[in-house]
């Protein structure tokens, strides 16, 4: 942490800092500082430039090969190196941030960019947060048996159309990066993709770089604008050592994309979400998450703003790469933020997909899309292949090889089954 006496004497040039969990934080100019949440606790501005540099060191740490990914885990960012051979730069960042931009603590940068979502007025409100956390869940005890029409939707998930979307984002779009020159054609495609079925609108949600979020609404009859509704998503967007011209991310996350594309489909073509949700169905395509998060902190936040509650949010991040070739498929339940919300998955996973083989591991603050929406106080859970900290962790994860050849599309398809019970469960 940087010492307290040199943010006051920062802190003495402008007019109204923010105060974020009683902790001072240095109030840069917008135009060319970025304003990042570390931690609930941990909010500071890390100038343009300075981002930049950090986040190209994180390069050198990136895995290549599977044998890699254990070293890149126990490896850690020299912060003293960094300082010294940067002091003008870096002059004033916290250790902690240092760590978080530059390293490897995670497959995740582990930040969340509020720069244009934080209202400046009220602080993350943590205490309010942990209450929702606490809150207990409004879903039925988890019984397949209660809901047999669980059995239908699953039979029509298909492991051709996985690999169709996933090929058409990762081949189509040779890079989603949120700031590439065509950030925006995937949005419009997945666009497309949504309107292609019955009933469903798909709109954009515009946000302040060329690459707007996706969203379309599965509405049943007899619900309003006041009733909860259920969200699921993944990000659209990738990234990868040359993000401006060759970013595939066939992983990460055109499969998270996909499997919410088609669970969306399924429940618009077979009726359905119109017919036995009692709650409308949001599907989210986010843009910007390695930015920081940036399209679903504004998401969440126009959310909240709009007095809107949400029963549960799903995050599919990373779901193709299942490198055993023996054996089943592996899902893994991110266990943070919201432990209730894991549990409930992990059960819902047991039961309806017995075949696959259930674990559960901690991703980190700011790790994916969830914890926009855990810090606006909604109910949120993630699944993966792997978590962060795995050795089995995607060696592929932010490189050019990040491609549709590495994936199992047949494994990928007990994700879609998951979504779905869990839809099922949460919906009624
Ligand atoms: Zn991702």
């Amino acid at each position: 942490m940087v010492a307290l006496a040199s943010l006051l004497s920062i802190v003495v040039f402008v007019v109204s800092p923010y105060i974020v969990q009683g902790t001072t934080i240095r109030a840069l100019n917008p135009d060319n500082a970025r304003l990042l949440r570390f931690s609930a606790t941990h909010t500071e501005w890390i100038s343009n430039t300075a981002l930049e540099y950090l986040l190209e060191q994180r390069h050198q740490y990136l895995p290549g090969s599977r044998e890699t990914v254990g070293f890149v885990h126990t490896s850690s960012v020299n912060v003293d190196g960094l300082r010294n051979a940067n002091k003008a730069l870096l002059d004033g960042i916290s250790d902690e941030a240092i760590r978080a931009l530059a390293g490897r603590e995670g497959f995740k940068v582990g930040y969340i960019d509020i720069t244009e979502t934080y209202d400046g007025t009220t602080n993350h409100d943590e205490a309010k947060t942990n209450e929702a956390s606490r809150a207990a869940l409004p879903y039925s005890a988890v019984d397949p048996t209660a809901h047999p029409d669980y059995k239908a939707l699953a039979a029509m998930v298909s492991a051709q159309e996985l690999r169709n979307i996933v090929g058409n984002l990762s081949t189509t779009f040779p890079t989603r990066y949120y700031r590439s020159t065509n950030a925006r054609a995937p949005s419009l495609w997945i666009q497309s993709y949504m309107s292609k079925f019955t009933n469903v609108s798909a709109t954009l949600f515009e946000n302040t770089f060329n690459q707007p979020n996706v969203i379309s609404t599965l509405t049943p009859p007899g619900t309003s604008n006041t009733t909860p509704i259920i969200l699921l998503g993944g990000h659209l967007d990738s990234t990868s050592q040359s993000p401006s011209t060759k970013a595939p991310g066939a992983d990460d996350d055109a499969s998270g994309t996909a499997v919410a594309l088609h669970v969306l489909s399924i429940l618009a073509k077979s009726g359905w979400a119109y017919t036995k949700s009692k709650y409308p169905i949001v599907t989210h395509a986010y843009a910007g998450e390695e930015g920081g998060l940036l399209g679903s902190a504004a998401l969440a936040k126009s959310y909240k703003s709009a007095g809107r509650s949400i029963r549960g949010m799903l995050n599919l991040e990373m779901v193709g790469w299942q490198p055993e070739t023996t054996g089943s498929s592996t899902i893994t339940v991110l266990t943070d933020p919201n432990a209730d919300m894991s549990n409930y998955m992990l059960n819902v996973i047991k039961a309806y997909v017995p075949t696959a083989s259930v674990r559960s591991t901690k991703c980190g603050y700011g790790c994916s899309d969830h914890y926009s929406f855990s810090d606006a106080g909604y109910p949120v859970v993630c699944i993966a292949s792997y978590g962060p900290n795995d050795a089995n962790l995607n060696p592929n994860y932010h490189r050019t090889s990040d491609t549709l050849d590495k994936l199992n599309f047949d494994r990928m398809a007990d994700f879609a089954r998951a979504t779905l019970a869990w839809i099922v469960q949460v919906a009624s």
